[in-house]
């Protein structure tokens, strides 16, 4: 029998947590040995770039997250496209698809997400695609270029980020797309009514069909085993070459499954980011960590929280005790040519939430207020003064006195009292 490798720092996961952990690491012990598993066979590019990559055919030299000489320059063991099998937490070890054990003192769980794919007949034809690895996009391009003399028609289910983001990608390639969301607006777990219309009235504008409160009920093949269309729940057809799921992405999970790590929607982890279990940690999208808008733990799967969360957990594993800062959902965008930022809470759950809104046709800003304090922000069009926003929130500033100028015409550090932006915004003190 092969004795099993032995590593100071095992992660799983070659993408923004497991980054930022090895960062981490690297700053405090120059020389624990260091391995990371992934079973993407790259190294770690910038997932959201994928979009790009589909659109205009951007090289992964240009999508990389780090320098190519990143792993050789740490001294970091890779282990690509090779993937973990289960997790032998008694021995500290991992079971490698191979059969390879590897051994750790301090393991990381950096493994992301998973597209949620329904079971539905049809989705196991030529032209269904999932889009939220390089490789997907790689398939759905050299699908693409099949088609030479005629246009594919693709229809893409979900009108979320994913689906809204491969849209664009396929939009600019000159592919007729079709999006059927089953609620009632696209982007609307991260939009509120206002700023998803505006979405949509643009991608309206780009010659995109969207059909919401429906969902598609089968997908069916031509004689060759290829997509030829796809029947909605409403019995209607809708003719495509190409689908793309993209209902949304769950914590991979698996790994942990039937172990005594502790998971609800994701891994749970405290505020080192440290799961239930000894000397294993956890980071990124498949994690549950505080969230500092909600004050518990939620999954914002997000890539600057993957890469904090991971950076904690990292010094963390090192010996070096840190707090993570907490985070929330946040995204920004420019979707068909709609700038938008939104974070933390974009609809009031209760009456007890004040709603600040100031909209015309440049622009809509929305603030969310509960007991003075901003618990979420939509702004679209004019997002530059959105940064302010964001950091009242994260700051936790109490805004009462000044609230109204938060949505104002002239909104800036100006509208602040001055021992705010002092304090709160880190800005250099006033020269006489
Ligand atoms: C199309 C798209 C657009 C996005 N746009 C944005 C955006 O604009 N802004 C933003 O902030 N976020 C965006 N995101 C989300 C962002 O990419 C994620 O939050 C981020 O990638 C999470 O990083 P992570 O390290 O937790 O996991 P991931 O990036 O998911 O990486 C996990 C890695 O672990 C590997 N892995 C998992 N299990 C195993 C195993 N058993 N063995 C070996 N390897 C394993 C996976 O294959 C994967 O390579 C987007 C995501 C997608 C898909």
């Amino acid at each position: 029998m092969t004795k099993a490798k032995q590593v100071q720092y095992l992660i799983i996961g070659n993408s923004a947590g497991g980054i930022g952990a090895v960062e981490a690491i690297r700053e405090v012990d120059k020389a624990g040995a260091i391995t990371i598993i992934s079973d993407e066979p790259h190294p770690a590019y910038s997932r959201p770039l994928i979009a790009e990559y589909l659109a205009e055919g951007r090289p992964l030299e240009s999508m990389l997250y780090r320098r190519a000489d990143f792993y050789e320059k740490n001294e970091i063991q890779t282990l690509l496209g090779s993937r973990v099998e289960r997790l032998d937490l008694g021995e500290q070890a991992v079971v490698m698809e191979s059969g390879e054990r590897v051994e750790w003192h301090k393991l990381l769980l950096a493994t992301g997400g998973t597209p949620i794919v329904p079971p539905m007949e049809g989705s196991d034809l030529k032209g269904v695609f999932t889009f939220t690895a390089l490789d997907d996009a790689k398939g759905i391009d050299q699908f693409l270029s099949g088609f030479e003399k005629t246009t594919p028609r693709a229809l893409v289910i979900g009108g979320g980020l994913i689906g809204v983001s491969a849209t664009q990608a396929l939009e600019e390639r000159g592919v007729a797309v079709c999006i059927v969301e089953m609620r009632d607006r696209v982007l609307n777990m991260i939009l509120d009514e206002e700023a998803s219309a505006l979405e949509e009235e643009a991608l309206k504008k780009a010659g995109v069909e969207i059909i919401t409160d429906h969902t598609v009920a089968k997908i069916v093949g031509d004689s060759d085993g290829v997509v030829a269309e796809a029947i909605l729940d409403d019995g209607r057809s809708v003719p495509c070459e190409l689908v793309i799921v993209a209902i949304g992405v769950r914590p991979r999970t698996e790994l942990v499954t039937g172990t005594e790590i502790e998971v609800n929607r994701g891994i749970v982890v405290d505020l080192q980011m440290a799961t239930s279990v000894p000397d294993v940690y956890a980071c990124g999208d498949v994690a549950e960590a505080y969230d500092f808008v909600y004050g518990e733990n939620r999954l914002s799967p997000i890539w600057p929280n993957a890469y904090v969360g991971g950076r904690i957990a990292g010094f963390n594993m090192a010996g070096h005790p840190c707090d993570y800062p907490g985070g929330t959902a946040m995204n920004s965008s420019n979707y068909f040519g709609v700038d938008i930022v939104s974070a933390g809470l974009v609809m009031p759950p209760d009456d007890t939430y004040e709603v600040l809104s100031n909209q015309c046709d440049e622009y809509y800003r929305k603030v969310l207020l509960k007991d003075g304090l901003v618990v979420g922000l939509v702004f679209a069009g004019d997002i530059e003064k959105s940064g302010i926003i964001y950091n009242l929130m994260k700051d936790k500033v109490q805004v009462e006195t000044f609230k109204q100028s938060l949505v104002a015409d002239d909104f800036g550090l100006i509208s602040l009292p001055e021992e705010i932006w002092r304090s709160h915004l880190e800005m250099p003190p006033a020269v006489d």
